[in-house]
């Protein structure tokens, strides 16, 4: 009965019981007349807060079912201080051990562990005193791409962070977006640059998985307009967009990162973020293609669990190759879908354990990429257990 007063429904009842038909004409008169006024309450996009009216089932899930590595955190960043680079740690050990505890998290891998001095200084801090509940990788010295002897460089730099303690290697999305032949300048390199193929190769001879993140979400490529799904998300961060000027097309980077999984078959390559999470058909066929090939779904259980029928089917088939991760970040409340919050952990276990019908995908009041929300895919334990660990356990080399 939206746009209809329930009093004024009465009063034209009590008046029809009464009244001649040539009054009961002119009040209906009236009544159109007033209905065709604007009355409309104009409301910006982003005051917006709809509260959902079903009333469904609500299960929250304080501890996963089984101990859980987070495959993709960011404990700490890097930082420029005077002279060199130190590490910025976003939590202290013990306040991400309380969360930790509370959650059942027994590891959690921080994937920028930096270079150099700051990759030590980042194992000193997490790694060395509680090596079974923190895990760091190395990232690529990209600032020395200009140098000619950059490619032997960086491979030696994987077998030396191997050495120190780094379990893998990190590769964020500056591969293919940001990194140039002058690092911040002149043309983009691309994804599959023969520059990096030693340090792809040394880093599967040392069994270091590498975790890469390619692209960004689709809607990230497109104009931010009024057709674009994430237009709140991208309006708040324009800088996030890779539409226009010389960027490449979001199937164009993932197809270069696909020709270095095919060129390194012996290493393993843990695709952040699903990939392209809004094309499970694509994702599917690339992890056909490629046995070393394994996602992780940090940051996308907003992708997921829109649909979670597909996502369901997808699990079922790549059980063995899914990880767990949530691109946690500690106080990074600007993202509320990676804030490293008890909340966001027991978001992705309803997501992951239960049936639950449309709830949101991130602790926030207003959905942060997109104005929608998702629905549980209650897997089996059996899958569970991969996907909260075991899968993790077997790249990392770890022991049990
Ligand atoms: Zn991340």
């Amino acid at each position: 009965m939206s746009g209809f007063n329930r009093r004024e429904w009465l009063a034209s009842l009590a008046a029809a019981a009464t009244a001649s038909p040539s009054t009961l004409a002119s009040a209906a008169q009236d009544r159109d007349r007033r209905r065709s006024q604007p009355s409309k309450t104009s409301l910006a996009l982003e005051d917006y807060e709809p509260k959902s009216m079903l009333h469904v089932p609500e299960t929250k899930v304080a501890r996963a079912r089984f101990p859980v590595i987070d495959f993709h955190t960011h404990l700490s960043w890097s930082a420029r201080r005077n002279q060199g680079e130190r590490a910025r740690f976003n939590a202290t050990p013990g306040e991400a051990l309380a969360v930790m505890d509370r959650k059942n998290i027994r590891t959690m891998v921080n994937l920028t562990g930096g270079y150099g001095p700051v990759l030590e200084e980042n194992i000193g801090y997490w790694h060395k005193p509680l090596p079974n509940r923190f895990i760091v990788f190395t990232e690529p010295w990209f600032n020395k791409i200009t140098e000619p002897r950059y490619p032997k460089f960086q491979a030696d730099q994987i077998a030396r962070a191997r050495e120190v303690g780094a379990r893998g290697l990190k590769v964020t999305k500056a591969l293919g977006l940001y990194l140039r032949e002058g690092v911040t300048s002149g043309s983009l390199i691309k994804v599959d640059d023969r520059r990096f193929d030693p340090m792809w190769e040394a880093a599967g001879a040392h069994k270091m998985p590498v975790a890469i993140h390619t692209s960004d979400p689709e809607a990230f490529f497109l104009p931010i307009d009024r057709f674009n799904e994430r237009f709140e998300e991208l309006n708040a961060h324009p800088d996030w967009s890779f539409h226009g000027k010389d960027f490449p097309s979001n199937r164009d980077v993932q197809e270069a990162r696909n020709r270095i999984m095919a060129r390194h078959p012996r290493t393993q390559f843990v695709v952040l973020h699903v990939g392209d999470a809004e094309d499970l058909g694509y994702v599917s066929e690339c992890m056909d293609r490629y046995p070393n090939m394994h996602v992780e779904i940090g940051a996308r259980i907003g992708e997921l669990g829109r649909q979670p029928r597909a996502a369901r089917k997808f699990f079922d088939k790549y059980q063995d190759r899914i990880l767990f991760g949530t691109d946690a970040v500690p106080k990074g409340f600007e993202t509320p879908q990676q804030v490293f919050v008890d909340a966001l952990y027991e978001i992705y276990y309803r997501f992951l354990e239960t049936e639950d019908e449309y709830f949101d995908y991130a602790p926030a009041p207003k959905p942060p990429q997109g104005r929608w929300r998702i629905y549980g895919i209650g897997l089996p334990e059996t899958i569970l257990r991969k996907v909260y660990y075991e899968n993790a356990v077997r790249l990392l080399g770890l022991t049990d």
